[in-house]
This record gives C-alpha cells, structure tokens and sequence, in this order.
C-alpha cells in the first residue's frame, strides 16, 4: 500500500491554468482529469485498473468506503502516531484510512494544521462508487481521548455538520465484522 493507493497522490499532473491533464488512482481507477472539468462539467475518465502502478498492490475489488481517523495529537510523543497507525491497522481490512499525520508534521503550527487538516476532511472529489461528487471520506473514525482535544472535537463538528458520520474506531470495527 502506497501514498498513490491509498490517498489519491497525483501519478502526475501537467494541469496549468488553461490546460493539461492529472491523473492519479482513486479507489481502484485510474482516474484522469483535464483542466475544464469543472467549467464544462465533464467528468473525469474512469479506468479500471488491476494493481497499483506504483506499488504493485492488488486493487482488484478494492473499492473500499474511505474513513479519516481523528484524535488527540497535540502534547503526545510523537504526535500519538502510533495510536492513529494501529487504528488504521484494524481498519484497513474494510476501509481506505487516512491519518493526520499524512498531512502535517511537527513543524507545523496548529493553525496551519487546522487549516490543512479541515480541508482536506471537507475534501468533495467524484466518486465513482456513487456516480457522482461526494464527500471523500464516508467516515470519521474517532481514538479515546478526543474529548480532549480541542482539534479532534473541531474535526468532530465539522465532519458532522458535513454530514460525514463519526463513530468510535471499535464501532466502525463492528459495524464491518
Ligand atoms: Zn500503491
């Protein structure tokens, strides 16, 4: 599994502002989109693709809901990473997982990262699953302690009032058991 794969990092892009392409893998397609798309409201092209190009792994039937995991990050060694990273463990047999630590690092103050983070939970992309623009992330799965965190009740309230539903990581767990 790769940042490609996984999180719908560009292959490439030679989009400037009045033309040219990007292409990346989203949900097991190779997605490509032009610069008009939003202008002339064409969709991407869809290309169903068997492995990862950039990985090798096997994307076959690997159209997988996607979940955002929030949590308590601030004043914990190492940002709580290893919390996030067995989470995702758990949840990756069912969902597509992103972490906030994908996104920001130590360096980065938290207004900086409230903004990076709160953008890309609200990210909309095409989803070809659904057939339509939609919300990236189908869920937000939440660690202990979030109450906590005055981030993680941040990204709580945003997600809901987006209506992507948030849950507890062992209910998320359960609900796909
Ligand atoms: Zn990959």
């Amino acid at each position: 599994m790769c940042e490609y794969c996984e999180n719908t990092k560009l292959l490439g892009n030679s989009k400037s502002l009045i033309e040219g392409v990007d292409a990346a893998i989203d949900g097991g397609k190779l997605r490509v989109s032009g610069w008009f798309d939003g202008i002339a409201g064409v969709q991407p092209l869809y290309i169903p693709v068997n492995y990862c190009p950039m990985c090798g792994r096997d994307l076959r039937g690997n159209d997988m809901p996607r979940l955002y995991i929030s949590g308590p990050v601030t004043g914990k060694p190492d940002g709580n990473r290893e919390a996030f990273e067995e989470a995702r463990r758990e949840l990756r047999h069912w969902h597509m997982v992103s972490i906030p630590h994908e996104y920001v690092d130590a360096e980065t103050t938290h207004e900086e990262a409230m903004a990076i983070l709160l953008h890309q939970l609200t990210d909309r992309t095409y989803s070809y699953r659904k057939g339509k623009c939609a919300n990236l992330y189908d869920g937000v799965a939440i660690l202990p302690g979030w109450e906590q965190s005055e981030g993680a009740r941040l990204e709580k309230a945003v997600a809901e009032a987006c209506g992507i539903p948030c849950k507890t990581v062992d209910e998320w767990l359960e609900e796909a058991r």
